[in-house]
């Protein structure tokens, strides 16, 4: 299996995320060090984006 599109659908093992320590959302991605959802571990500002809504 190569890296390529055909091996997308069969990333269902082991964990992506985990729980965020500053959003305490299960957003943190081990493998990139930062927070899909707040940011933490790529900027030090919340990651908020116009597009997102606040609640
Ligand atoms: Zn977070």
């Amino acid at each position: 299996m190569g890296k390529g599109t055909p091996s997308m659908g069969k990333r269902s093992n082991g964990k992506a995320h985990v729980p965020c320590r500053r959003c305490g959302r299960s957003a943190y991605n081990v493998a990139k060090g930062a927070c899909a959802s707040c940011g933490y571990g790529k900027t030090a500002r919340m990651r908020s984006y116009s597009w997102a809504k606040q609640h």
